[in-house]
């Protein structure tokens, strides 16, 4: 080691708990099942973190992170610290800590747990607010973790509570390491709670929380940790003035106990907070250097010299690894400036990363040599040190030629390059993303063709999953199953989801989706430049894990996908059938993609496999087809600044999937539950025939802004909800149509679901949608 005080310091804002084997995830299951007691969950976790923490110090880390655990979510932990239980759960005292922690997160019954998973990767709450309805969950920042969301009220009191981060401090004190513990800041905590009062600001109850944050923090130094890590990723969002101004204050309170800060943002750059930001009474911050490489000069400048900048330089969002050189490039020049105080890191918590490339066989050679996962990022934040302290020992040295070679290969990989996706980027005209003529041409061609009734119905595209279908997919892939066989049981699968339709009465007709796990994997695994994992899991929520595709490279679709499937279905009914397909965005948003060209360029590529499919089901005869985008609103940046440009080639991409076809050919999109007032411009402006969207939880009221929008196409607001095994009623979706046609002209509106019904029994769907076509044809009549 050089002089400590010139040596460069590493650690990690977080590392991912759920294990390699996602052993957190089969202890939780196990315990919620009733077959593993809370001392053996506990004896879980505690293994976990001892080997999580072994990892990050074996890796030559120079402090491990503690807090970072959470048997099921970090913001929730942070909820029993601080001791803000809502009130509503009228915990008594006989209730373990535990017990209270997954009644608020998963309600008061384990059965009526969050709803069922529509396919969508995203949790559903409870429905109805009662006494035992689990804490909301919702998107944690721009990422697909989801956290639980604290409750506010005017009577909010907080006191310290919980003993678990000091006892998780005194585990990794014990096993021998130097200890940073990591903190949601209280601003952040405050931000991504909410109100439960309308009229009342979260804001004000700030005075309440600080003391409660300084015992936290009293506690933490009595106990001898060398630095706190407190979080505060809103200084990334564009903030109320407020909420800014709260800043200095706080962090001025804070940092009387005298335990040094670490400030950590992540996720988006500083803009207008940067100056605050670095002003801030703190001993150090921790900046992403991966989405905001730009700010990194000024922040190296404008920090105070005796401040600590931990610069997140190896990215803690994505798969690849780390061109070692280019990061060198930019981090010499800043360990000039900060002499003795740089920090190095990954640029947020890797509980977004999985875990380890070391149990993936099947990916090849060649591409797994171009990433790097979370326990690789460890090594590769040791390298950086070594080499930014002058240290080119053998290790450095060959660590560093392995890397340079690995980052060459895949900038030279024919595999990632293809000529002719390129040329065919280059060659498309402008207009590609343009129907032939405008919507009102379109509908007047397609109701000629059609025919079809006022209030038509349909379905979001699945139909249920059934076990018998479940099962021959995994004797399929166990290879106990032939291809024909398999084919043989989907085809008889869809043979009956048509049957059961037509029985129904329904007028537009789906296949099913019998032959798909899921909706984008279905179609990464049969386009070019995508491979999968075995066991690259990331948390989605509590023991949710979702294993994204990985796009590495051009993306091109070697032959038609869902023709044949859609032909065969098409064949067994004279009612259109529709073809179903996942739009480009949602194929984006839900894999890791590629950092080696712009997020929109890949974009593009996929928009082009699809329109590629839509263009061979219309050329088989399918007149309507449904690409799914249920992704479109998650894709928003964090920064309102940047909305425009994201959703000008997002919605653009879903347009060049879409205008391949004829005037007569019907084009259907459909987004689950999102807030899409703020963007029905550009939700108009994907021009979709029809667009059908979930609904009925708001009780239809996020109709209105399509209404006071004059949305110009037609709309199937989803008229029930398929996350929960309720039965609708006929005069419930009465009530909630009439209700979408004071809003709606009449005329544009379509009958259907919320989404796809692949998490329900067929006996309940078949009941619902029974009702859902006896409401529709009331209407009619009444029409
Ligand atoms: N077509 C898909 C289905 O019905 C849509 C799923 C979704 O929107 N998440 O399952
Ligand atoms: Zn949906």
């Amino acid at each position: 080691m050089t002089n400590t005080n010139t040596a460069i310091h590493t650690h990690i804002p977080g590392f991912p708990r759920i294990g390699a084997a996602r052993e957190l995830k089969f202890a939780l299951e196990k315990n919620w099942r009733g077959e593993l007691d809370e001392a053996g969950l506990e004896a879980v976790g505690r293994a976990l973190r001892a080997r999580h923490w072994a990892l990050q110090h074996d890796a030559g880390l120079d402090y491990v992170t503690v807090g970072d655990f959470a048997f099921y979510d970090q913001v929730a932990n942070h909820i029993q610290l601080l001791g803000c239980e809502p009130a509503r759960y009228g915990f008594s005292a006989g209730q373990s800590q535990l017990e209270r922690y997954f009644t608020m997160a998963r309600g008061r019954s384990a059965a009526s747990a969050h709803g069922a998973d529509c396919g969508c990767g995203q949790p559903h709450g409870d429905g109805a607010p009662s006494a035992a309805a689990a804490l909301e969950m919702t998107k944690w920042f721009d990422t697909n973790y989801h956290y639980l969301v604290p409750e506010f009220t005017p009577e909010t009191s907080f006191a310290l509570s919980c003993e678990r981060l000091f006892d998780e401090v005194a585990e990794a004190q014990a096993l021998g390491h130097a200890v940073k513990a990591a903190l949601i800041g209280p601003l952040t905590f405050l931000w991504l709670g909410k109100s439960k009062d309308a009229a009342f600001d979260r804001l004000a109850l700030l005075d309440k929380l600080l003391p409660v944050y300084s015992q936290v923090l009293d506690r933490l130094k009595a106990q001898g940790v060398q630095w706190v890590q407190i979080d505060e990723p809103i200084l990334g969002l564009d903030l109320p003035s407020a909420w800014r101004s709260a800043f200095e204050n706080t962090y001025w309170q804070l940092n009387q106990v005298g335990v040094p800060l670490l400030l950590a943002t992540y996720f988006s750059p500083l803009e207008e907070n940067l100056s605050l930001a670095c002003r801030l009474p703190v001993a150090g911050l921790h900046v992403d250097g991966v989405r905001a490489p730009h700010e990194l000069t000024s922040i190296a400048d404008w920090l105070p010299v005796h401040k600590v900048l931990s610069v997140g330089i190896v990215d803690g969002r994505n798969i690849w690894r780390t061109d070692l050189d280019a990061a060198l490039a930019v981090l010499a020049p800043i360990a000039d400036k900060r002499a003795g105080k740089l920090w190095l890191s990954t640029s947020c918590s890797l509980l977004h990363a999985p875990f380890t490339l070391a149990a993936e066989t099947t990916l090849g050679s060649e591409i797994r040599s171009w990433l790097a996962f979370a326990t690789e990022k460890l090594d590769e934040l040791y390298v950086l040190k070594r080499a930014l302290q002058g240290e080119y020992d053998a290790g450095t040295t060959e660590a560093l030629a392995v890397s340079r070679a690995a980052i060459a290969n895949r900038r030279a990989s024919p595999r990632v390059h293809q000529a002719a996706v390129r040329e065919r980027l280059q060659a498309l005209p402008d207009d590609a993303d343009q129907r032939r003529s405008p919507f009102a041409k379109r509908q007047a061609e397609q109701r000629a063709r059609f025919q079809l009734p006022a209030y038509p119905t349909t379905t979001i595209g699945s139909f249920p999953q059934t076990p018998a279908i479940r099962s021959a997919r995994a004797s399929f892939k166990r290879g106990d199953l032939s291809l024909t066989e398999y084919e043989a049981t989907m085809r008889a699968e869809i043979a009956y989801a048509v049957q059961r339709q037509e029985a129904l009465g329904l007028d537009v007709l789906v296949h099913g989706e019998a032959e798909r796990n899921d909706m984008v994997e279905y179609f990464g695994e049969q386009l070019d430049g995508f491979v999968f994992t075995q066991l690259g899991w990331v948390q989605s929520y509590g023991s949710r894990c979702v294993k994204p595709p990985i796009i590495y490279g051009d993306v091109s679709r070697p032959k038609a996908m869902t023709v044949d499937w859609t032909v065969h279905a098409q064949s067994l009914t004279s009612k259109p059938m529709k073809g179903m397909l996942t739009g480009p965005i949602t194929i984006l948003q839900w894999s890791f993609v590629r950092d080696d060209q712009p997020r929109a360029r890949t974009a593009l590529q996929i928009a082009l496999a699809i329109r590629d499919e839509v263009a061979d089901l219309e050329q088989a005869g399918i007149g309507i087809i449904q690409i799914d985008e249920p992704a479109v609103r998650e894709g928003l940046p964090l920064r309102r600044s940047r909305w425009d440009a994201y959703l000008d080639w997002a919605t653009r991409a879903f347009r060049v999937s879409a205008s391949a076809v004829a005037d007569r050919t019907q084009i259907h999109t459909h987004m689950c539950y999102a807030e899409f007032n703020d963007i029905l411009p550009q939700i108009a402006a994907m021009d979709a025939d029809v667009i059908t969207i979930e609904t009925s939880r708001s009780d239809m009221e996020l109709l209105n802004g399509f209404g006071q929008f004059r949305y110009p196409n037609e709309i199937g607001p989803g008229v029930y909800d398929i996350h929960s095994p309720r039965v609708p009623e006929q005069q419930e979706m009465v009530r909630l149509l009439q209700k979408a046609g004071a809003v709606i002209p009449p005329a544009n509106l379509w009958v259907n679901p919320d989404c796809g019904l692949k998490t329900r029994g067929w006996a309940e769907t078949e009941t619902a949608l029974r009702n859902m076509v006896a409401a529709a044809r009331q209407l009619r009549a009444a029409a």
